[in-house]
Order: C-alpha cells, then structure tokens, then sequence
C-alpha cells in the first residue's frame, strides 16, 4: 500500500524472478503488518503445490473457476473473506471481483488483530472497496463450534452469507462454514488439505492466478440468464474435479519421471 517493495536486488534475468516478486510483496505486507508471520509459511507451502501442477493454471482449475463465478452469480447474499496474504497478493482483482459479482468483501483472521483488521480494510479501499466488513465490532457474530479467531465474523457479513469465497483458508473454519449450511469455494493450491477436501467448489490454483482468472469469467458469465448460470453450478462435481487434479499431478509426474528432469551443463573442461 505504500510504496513498491524493495526489488531492486533481484536480477531482471533470475530465472524464478516471479516468484521472488511475488514473495517480496508478502514479505512488504508483513513489515507493513498486515501480513502474519504464519502468512509467509503458508505460502512457501502453496509454492510447493505450486510446482507439482506447473505453476500454471490447470484446466480442473479454469472449471472450477468459472463454476465458482456462476454460484456466486447466483448467489443472494455472496461474501469474499479477505485474509493478510490475499490483500498482499491480489487487493485490487480481489475488490474488481466483489463489485462484478456483487458480493460483500469481509476482513476474517486466524490471526487476529484490530491493528491487521483495519490495515486491511485500508488495502482493500485504497484499491477501490467502499465497504469492508469484519473490522472492529463489526465481526460480532460467532461461527458455532469453532475456536481460532476466524470464529467472529460480521452479522451482515458471513454470518448470513449463503456462498462465501473463502481463498486461503483453514480446514477449520471450512468445514465450520459447511456445517452451517453454507456453499463454501476455496482457492488452495493443495488439493489433500482439508479445505479442499471441505469446500464445494475447490479451486486448485495459485490466488495470483486464480483471482483474475475469475475476474475475467465475471465479465464473460454477468449477463447471462440465471437459468443457465444455475445449470453451470449443478452441472459441477467436486469430487470428480478433485480426483481430475490429483490425475493431472499423477500424470505429470509420470511424464517428468520418464524424460528425465537434470538441467543440463557444459562437461568440466569443455567449455574452454
Ligand atoms: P487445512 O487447514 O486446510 O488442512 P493447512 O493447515 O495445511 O490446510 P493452512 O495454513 O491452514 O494449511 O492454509 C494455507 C493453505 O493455503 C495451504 O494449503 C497452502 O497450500 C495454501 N496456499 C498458500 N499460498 C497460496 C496461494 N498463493 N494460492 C493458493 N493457495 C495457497
Ligand atoms: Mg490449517
């Protein structure tokens, strides 16, 4: 939010330049505050799935992005939770999303904080939010059965959604949504957590993807007729969708495993 973070150092040819950036931005919304120690943990863990399904966005995904777009579409009273990581990673697709699907966007923290809170909301309206819910007093309403701090949400908010997108969640906190009879989308690119395994619509994909991805389906699906949106929504099989990554992982490994992966170098002494 102030200023860009400190790049400088790292070379314009570094082969894993993007990932460096993308890093950078998590760690300037930690010494901003807004990001939580446990934040940057949990992204090297994405960056890992990252690598299984080729640090791209697999056609599972692309599915069960466009379905998610549609259940939010359709949805009456849709919500987006928003953490420290997506406020760093994606603030303004995130708003751009929430204003194409009408949803409320709500500030909700394992981590929490007033002073994260409200450094979030400000993220959120420097790229465009007018409301941000789940700040102060606002998450006054307590999500039954569940301990971390992700159990207060906003009475407007969550409490009363009926579709919430949930990217970069806990386990905990997704199956406590599901139990209240919420549809629950996830962005998580590891498709054995718990989250995953929980939500209706599981997206395996990188959030830096992801969120522009369903950005660019919202401006595709927004004018179509609510009969067909509802069709797309029915028409999707989560588990099916699940097993359909796991098989894209599995076969790309396969393939890997059969070519062969070494970089290749010139032999000591050859090249001079
Ligand atoms: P669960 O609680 O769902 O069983 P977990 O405890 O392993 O999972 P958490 O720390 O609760 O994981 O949640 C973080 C999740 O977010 C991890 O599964 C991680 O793979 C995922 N993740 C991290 N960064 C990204 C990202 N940039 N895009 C998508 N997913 C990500
Ligand atoms: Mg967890």
């Amino acid at each position: 939010m102030t200023g860009d973070p400190e790049t400088h150092w790292i070379p314009p040819n570094h082969p894993r330049r993007e990932s460096l950036l993308i890093r950078e931005r998590l760690v300037d919304g930690f010494r901003e505050g807004y990001v939580a120690a446990q934040g940057l943990i949990a992204h090297g863990r994405g960056e890992c799935f990252d690598y299984l399904i080729g640090e791209e966005s697999i056609p599972p995904a692309l599915t069960a992005e466009r379905v998610a777009v549609a259940a939010l579409l359709t949805a009456e009273r849709p919500v987006i939770s928003v953490n420290g990581n997506t406020a760093a990673l994606v603030p303004r697709q995130i708003v751009e999303l929430a204003r194409l699907v009408n949803a409320k966007l709500e500030v909700n923290l394992f981590y929490r904080t007033r002073e994260r809170e409200e450094l979030i909301a400000r993220v959120l309206r420097e790229n465009g939010a007018e409301e941000v819910l789940g700040v102060g007093d606002d998450a006054s309403c307590v999500i039954p059965e569940l301990f971390s701090e992700r159990r207060r949400v906003s009475c407007r908010g969550i409490y009363i959604a009926d579709v919430v997108l949930v990217p970069l969640e806990d386990g905990d906190r997704t199956e406590a949504l599901r139990r209240m009879g919420k549809t629950v989308i996830a962005i998580d690119l590891n498709p054995l957590s718990r989250t995953s395994r929980a939500a209706n619509i599981t997206i395996v994909d990188n959030v830096i993807r992801a969120v522009p991805n369903m950005v660019r389906f919202a401006e595709e699906l927004r004018d179509r007729p609510r009969d067909e949106l509802i069709g797309i929504v029915k028409g999707f099989n989560n588990e099916e969708n699940l097993r359909a990554v796991l098989t894209f992982i599995r076969d790309r490994l396969t393939e890997l495993a059969g070519k062969g992966i070494t970089l290749e170098f010139p032999k000591h002494g050859s090249d001079g």
